[in-house]
Order: C-alpha cells, then structure tokens, then sequence
C-alpha cells in the first residue's frame, strides 16, 4: 500500500523522469514527488536537438516536457542543477552535490546517458563539439550558421543518427560535410548494410562526403583552433569544426556506486532491471536511456536509447512505484527526420540477428517498408516516408509472424492481411 507520507525521489530530469513524475500524480499518489536534475533546464525532450530546433525552426518553449508551471501545479518538488552524488540503500537517502539529503521510500533512477568522448589527441580544442544538451544545441546552432556563412568544413565522427542528422541540418546551413565512419555504411550497427546504402545515397546527393573504413585518429588545430581532422589510414580532411557523434554511454555511475546489479557494457550496459523495471534493490527502479530490461520478445537484455523509450518507461516505472502489475515489453521504436526523409523503425534486429531484408514499396524513390527477418519471422520495420503502418509493423513483430515473403514484399497486398 503507497501511503501519502511516502517520498518517491527520481534522480534525473530528462524526458523518462518527467513522465514518471506525471503518471504518479496521475495515478493519484498524494505523497511527495521529488525530481531532481542536474541541469538548469526544465525537463525537455532532445529529438529537435538535431532537427528543428538545430535548424532554428522550433523554438526553446516547444521542446520542454511540460509548461515550467506544471510542476509547482502538480506538486512536485523540483530541483533543478542538482546533481545526486550518493545513494545509501541502507538509509534509504540520497546525497545531493549541496551536501543535502533527501529520504526516500522508492527511487527511480532516469540518470539517461552522455555522449561518449573521442579518445585522440585534440580534442580539447574550442571547435570540438557534442550535442546531448540544450546548452550544445545553442552552441552547434551557431557554429553551423556560421559555417554555412563562410564556406565552413564541418568533420562528423560517426554515421550513427545524431551524426545524419546533424549532416543533414549543416548541408541545410549550406556547411562542407564530411562523415568519417569505421563501418562501410551508415547506423550499420542498427541497420545492416542492406538498408544502410540509401543512407549513404540520400547524403551524398545532398553533398555529404563519407569517409568509410576509417577512424579519426588526431585533430590537429594552432592557438586553439581546429584545422584538420586525421583519420588512421592517413588522410586529413580539412575541419573547421569536429563534431563527436559516436553513440552514448548509460550514466550508471550513481547506480554503480550503490551497489546495483549493471549489464556489461560489451552487452549494452546499463542498469539491470526486471520487466517491471525494478533493479536489483526492490526500492529502486530505472527507466529510459539508463535502464536495461530482459525483453521478452527478443530473448534478449535491451537498453533502447529513443525517445518513445523513456516516454513509456518512466510511467511504467512510476507506475510499479505504486504497487502496480507492471510488465514493459514495448517493442522498440524509433524516429529519424533528415532532408525531405522521415522514418520510424519499430523492433530490433541488428547485424547478425537476421538472415532475410524484404523491401516493399519502392526504394529508389524512398518510399519503402524495409522488413528484417529471421528463418521468416519478423524482428522489425521500417517505414521510410509511409506512414501510420506502425501499429501494423509492431503487430507482426509482436505476434512473430512469419508472413510469406512475396507477400510482404508486395505493396498491393493490405498489410493487414499478412497479420496471423
Ligand atoms: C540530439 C539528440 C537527438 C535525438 N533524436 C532522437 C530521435 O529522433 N528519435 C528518438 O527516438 N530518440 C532520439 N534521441 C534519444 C532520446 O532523446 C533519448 O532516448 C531520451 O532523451 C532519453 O531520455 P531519458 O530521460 O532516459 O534521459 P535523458 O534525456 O538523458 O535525461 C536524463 C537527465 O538526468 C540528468 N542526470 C544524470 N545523472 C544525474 C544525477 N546524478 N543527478 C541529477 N541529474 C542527473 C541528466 O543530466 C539529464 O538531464 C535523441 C537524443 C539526442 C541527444
């Protein structure tokens, strides 16, 4: 029974902790509701932070979770540029970088994660950038503004999304791109190399240079400036500005220190959570970037850093908070804007998952369904500029049909059709 003197205390005031925050209210928990978060913004989602908002098209007021009045509203208690340094399981206190400390019946850690760093020399220089946050996206904005101003060379580490979409918003600032990537095609991890290649044609027809098979290895600048950027099979690609777009780390540091059960970060790392989301302390709980669930469609621990994610984990965590029956098994999903490209991919199949890419629709003019399959079945879609097909795709995957190939491949043929 949750009592209205329980204090649930969530660490991290991203997307999965301000929707846990509302679904507890929402469920109509009367105790006190503590968010605390280590940056100074209200709480905001991060996709237009390499699309509209990139391109100066949505403005700062559109991208936050809720109205910044909401919270004093709904009577949670905010703490924003607070980091928590500590949890002591045994108190059931966490330590705040003030020094102070707030008790807590159940926590919920929506800590999400943080770029990863390039690890060669010059990186330290003032035209190297990241973009997880607000303060970085203001800072690209202005970098590729004025690239595009100056005939400017903008180098990406990283075919991932974050590095296309950024291609994508510098080819629009009318910035030089190059994409420097150690696989032979782009978001090869996610996709495979089948689907990869329109990637790869997309951004070439809008002027990006790949450079693929290739690591930077050394960005080299004079009195504090980027000049080039090297790569280990010695080329130099001339840089004004480097962006480091190679994947994010889970921020399990809080989570580590307190004991908690992590995944190895060869399996995907993160925090180790049940299907209802609870970690290895029956007090805490964590959703979004940072937790990784067994899910049982997939046989398999996933920790999905998207969007859709933390929008349904951190209500689903809040909701076990409360004593709920909670299973997450979400099928995956996510969204890609770039140029006149929308996409959304439900599942998870990367390279070596699947044995069979069934294309319907026509690719040439990037208006497809991509479907990965294993032994027929399907693990996931991708609908490339079609659209309210997902909850169709997800049914498929969900069911584990095993829909005939030629079918599937056949656009007159109602998806609907080929559900079992
Ligand atoms: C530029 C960009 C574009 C993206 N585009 C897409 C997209 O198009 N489609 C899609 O599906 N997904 C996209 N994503 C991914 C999506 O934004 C993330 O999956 C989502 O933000 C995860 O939310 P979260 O709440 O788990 O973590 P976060 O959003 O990272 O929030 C966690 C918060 O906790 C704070 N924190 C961490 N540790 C502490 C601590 N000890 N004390 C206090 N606070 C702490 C962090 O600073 C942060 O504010 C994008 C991400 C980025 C960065």
């Amino acid at each position: 029974m949750v009592d209205a003197d329980q204090t649930f205390v969530i660490v991290g005031g991203g997307l999965a902790g301000a929707k846990a925050a509302e679904t507890l209210r929402a469920e109509g928990f009367t105790g006190r509701v503590i968010l605390i978060g280590d940056e100074r913004d209200h709480p905001y989602e991060r996709p237009p932070l390499s699309k509209g908002y990139l391109l100066g098209k949505e403005d700062r007021d559109s991208v936050y979770v809720h109205e910044p009045s909401w919270y004093a509203q709904a009577d949670v208690e905010l703490h924003l540029g607070q980091t928590v340094v500590a949890i002591d399981r045994a108190a059931h206190t966490v330590r705040l970088g003030d020094g102070t400390v707030v008790r807590y019946d159940k926590l919920l850690l929506a800590t999400g994660a943080e770029p990863r760093r390039l690890d060669v020399p010059g990186t330290g220089l003032a035209g190297v950038h990241h973009l997880r946050r607000l303060a970085h996206a203001d800072r690209l904005r202005h970098v590729l503004a004025a690239l595009g101003r100056d005939n400017g060379h903008l180098v990406i580490a990283g075919a991932g999304w974050i590095g296309l979409e950024v291609a994508a918003a510098a080819r629009e600032y009318g910035a030089e791109v190059t994409v420097v990537e150690p696989e032979p095609t782009p978001l090869h991890a996610v996709l495979g190399p089948e689907v990869g290649q329109m990637f790869t044609d997309l951004h070439a027809e809008h002027g990006v240079r790949f450079h693929f098979g290739a690591r930077l290895t050394e960005i080299t600048g004079q009195d504090g400036m980027v000049l080039a950027a090297r790569t280990d099979d010695g080329e130099e690609h001339p840089a004004h500005d480097v962006l480091a777009a190679i994947g994010a780390a889970p921020r399990t540091a809080l989570a580590e220190s307190a004991g908690l059960a992590l995944v190895d970060r060869a399996e995907g790392g993160g925090v180790a959570v049940d299907a209802s989301l609870r970690t290895s302390d029956p007090d805490i709980y964590a959703a979004g970037d940072v937790a990784a669930v067994g899910h049982p469609l997939f046989g398999t621990r996933l920790r999905v850093e998207h969007w859709a994610n933390a929008l349904n984990g951190g209500p689903a965590a809040a909701r076990a908070m409360l004593g709920q029956d909670v299973t997450y098994d979400r099928v995956p999903y996510f969204f890609s804007d770039q140029y006149d490209v929308g996409l959304e991919y439900s599942g998870w199949a990367p390279p070596g998952t699947y044995d069979q890419v069934v294309v319907r629709g026509d690719a040439g003019k990037r208006e497809f369904i991509a479907f990965w399959l294993r032994e027929g079945q399907v693990l996931a879609g991708m609908n490339v500029n079609v659209w309210d097909v997902t909850e169709t795709v997800q049914t498929l995957i969900r069911t584990a049909a095993h829909p005939d190939p030629e079918a599937l491949a056949d656009p007159t043929r109602p998806l609907e059709s080929l559900l079992p």
